[in-house]
């Protein structure tokens, strides 16, 4: 029998999967080393498959990587990360020189769309996008049956595509009117207070609980969604702009690659699919602002699992494009 790895780095969580060709035998899961150096990722990585999947690790052919980026493919590794202590992770070739089988290492979103179009929305279709509202904004793109990489792995950065002119919010990256600077789960808050702090303070809105949240510092996303959904007039309008910008966002997208389908991830719009996807989609499935036919526009049916199976999409059947950057390959 063979088996294949699958591992989704995230800031927060790394979580490590076993699959059979047919489906997932075992997972496990571990908070992203915060202490240490640069190897601290790595070898908690290593550690872990060492001690939950020993009895099977000698029936691995190969082990894929969906991780948070920017990354370097050519050498294996995360550059530069924002959400984790480590300026540098040097995350495949170690692996790879312990484990000594193939690490074939994507961007987590990159990783996901490969994964749709072999588990997922995306089976049969050869232009796809995947996109994710989670913490962050970011996206993968398959074009003509052919993975979107760019010279380094990182032609995706969708979260950074502007989408306010009048560039109201600095964003992580240090530009301004970048969309994951307004719609992400990190920075819903901080537009959510831009847009209460303008509007005219109306008896209405100064009861909602929203307001009260805002006022006491302590608004989080997800009470911008759970308020919108029970009614709270401040928390829709809030919900509106958050919505209308997000629609800015997947046009430029659709219009600039043309995808038969859009999947889209993230917990951000997984657990907010009637305030965040639904929305997105009545706008633009008829067409509105599209110079190309709408695509279908669908959360991902893979859920929580989509980087995790992407990764071991990649690790199963290789994009040859991917295979072309990994110059680290060639030490193993
Ligand atoms: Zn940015």
């Amino acid at each position: 029998m063979k088996f294949f790895l699958g591992i989704d780095v995230g800031a927060t969580w790394i979580r490590i999967a076993l699959h059979d060709g047919s489906g997932i035998v075992k997972r496990v899961r571990f908070r992203t080393p915060r202490e240490g150096d640069e190897r601290s990722v790595p070898n908690a990585i290593i550690e872990t498959i060492k001690r939950e999947f020993r009895d099977c690790i000698d029936k691995v052919v190969a082990i894929g990587i969906g991780s948070i980026g920017p990354l370097d493919l050519a050498k294996g590794v995360i550059v530069g990360a924002p959400n984790v202590p480590f300026k540098r992770i040097d995350l495949a070739v170690p692996i790879m020189e312990v484990l000594r089988k193939p690490v074939y290492l994507a961007n987590d979103c990159v990783a996901a769309v490969w994964g749709e179009r072999m588990f997922g929305a995306a089976r049969g279709v050869d232009n796809a996008v995947y996109i994710t509202i989670s913490t962050g904004i970011g996206g993968g793109m398959i074009i003509n049956g052919a993975l979107l990489l760019g010279k380094k792995g990182n032609a995706h950065e969708i979260g950074h595509i502007v989408v306010d002119v009048e560039r109201r919010l600095r964003c992580n990256c240090g530009g301004y009117g970048h969309w994951e600077a307004y719609c992400s789960g990190a920075n819903i808050p901080r537009f959510a207070s831009y847009v209460i702090e303008r509007l005219p303070p109306t008896r209405e809105y100064r009861s909602s609980k929203l307001y009260r949240l805002w006022e006491e510092g302590s608004l989080r996303s997800e009470d911008v969604y759970s308020l919108a959904r029970a009614g709270d007039p401040l928390a829709r309008r809030v919900v509106e702009e958050v919505t209308r910008l997000n629609v800015a966002g997947f046009e430029s997208v659709i219009n600039l690659y043309d995808p038969e389908v859009v999947t889209v991830g993230g917990s951000v719009a997984l657990k907010n699919v009637d305030l965040v996807v639904e929305p997105v989609k009545q706008v633009l499935e008829v067409g509105r602002g599209l110079l190309t036919d709408p695509p279908r526009i669908e959360p991902t049916p893979l859920g929580d699992d989509a980087v995790l199976l992407g990764a071991i999409a990649i690790a199963m059947e290789t994009p040859p494009q991917l295979r072309g950057l990994l110059k680290y390959l060639e030490q193993l």
